[in-house]
């Protein structure tokens, strides 16, 4: 047992086990038009891993055979990504309710100018990135020039009815700034909504809040500046029992771009796959055996049971 499931055992008593797949997460290619200091998977736009029609067939298979709640497609940046609108359309076509991650300047790039207009009719949810509602701190994480082009995305967005209707949903992501946790997710989205319509005339969903996990270019610029330590110290302390009934692991399964089944998005940048023995390649997939599969732990884990919790949908529970 490592470091994570000793305190699993100890506090809550519990192993970490599947409980049906509600979620299929598809990560189609660590392409990205950013650099991000704190990107879990290193991605970037020399990066050559994507997703092959192959591979995005089976997915598809899979998907018609388990009905999902939902299929939600991430990177990289997925839209950059040349088959990307044939596998969205073709899930939308099979009736799956898709999420597409968003850095939101992709949108930007050439030949994506009707990005917005396609989402729309085909009622994509859509989960953008936006760590803060000021640009000094959303340059310093992502780059120079990002949170303009952001505002800018957000705009087009409202615009087609995004975050302003029920059914064309906007989520935004914050994740902090450096080594501490991420504050209330409520208190957050109230300044969020604030600043930026007061700021902007900006309309959005609701916010999750994420953590860093001690993984990928986050982690080594922890390690650089010497805070590598006080941070996992700080994940390790905060461990709380009461998030881990609705850690993401445990409801979703994840594809990577070479057809490779993960428990979840940083088990992928850690290359490892569900537990060994179980089928791990999508053309093998098989979910009477995944559904409650005992999840593959380490102590990166600690980044998703710390404070409040953290997924892809937020935090895990509330002050
Ligand atoms: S964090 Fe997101 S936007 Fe930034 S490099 Fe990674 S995948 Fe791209
Ligand atoms: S890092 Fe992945 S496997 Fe570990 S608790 Fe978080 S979601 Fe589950």
């Amino acid at each position: 047992m490592n470091d994570f499931e000793i305190r699993l055992h100890r506090d809550c008593g519990s192993d970490l086990n599947g409980s049906g797949i509600k979620v299929i997460q598809v990560n189609i290619g660590f392409r990205c038009n950013q650099n991000c200091k704190h990107c879990h998977l290193d991605c970037g736009p020399l990066r050559e891993e994507m997703m092959d029609w192959e591979t995005m067939s089976e997915v598809l298979k899979v998907a018609r055979a388990i009905q999902p709640e939902l299929v939600d497609i991430t990177g990289g940046a997925p839209e950059i990504h040349p088959l990307f609108r044939k596998f969205v359309e073709d899930l939308c076509r099979d009736g799956h309710t898709v999420q597409v991650r968003t850095n939101l300047t992709a949108l930007l790039e050439p030949g994506m100018e009707d990005l917005p207009q396609f989402f729309k009719e085909k009622k994509v949810h859509i989960v953008a990135s936006m760590p803060c509602y000021l640009e000094e701190n959303v340059n310093a994480q992502r780059g120079n020039g990002v949170y303009k082009k952001s505002i800018q995305m957000i705009k087009k967005l409202n615009e087609q009815g995004y975050g302003k209707i029920h059914e064309l949903p906007l989520f935004l992501v914050y994740n902090p700034g450096g080594p501490f946790l991420p504050p209330d997710q409520a208190q957050l989205e109230g300044d969020y909504k604030r600043e930026l319509f007061n700021r902007f005339g900006i309309h959005f969903t609701s916010l999750y809040t994420l953590a860093n996990m001690p993984i990928g270019r986050f982690w080594e610029g922890l390690k650089n500046q010497k805070k590598d330590d006080e941070y996992m110290q700080l994940l390790v302390e905060g461990f709380n029992c009461q998030t881990v009934e609705a850690l993401m692991c445990r409801y979703q399964i994840c594809i990577a771009w070479d057809g490779t089944l993960y428990d979840c998005d940083f088990n992928i940048a850690l290359k490892l796959p569900v537990r060994e023995g179980l089928p791990n390649y999508i053309k093998d997939f098989n979910p009477g055996v995944l559904s409650n599969r005992r999840i593959v732990t380490g102590v990166h884990c600690f980044g998703c049971t710390a404070g409040l919790g953290s997924s892809c949908g937020g935090s895990l529970t509330s002050n």
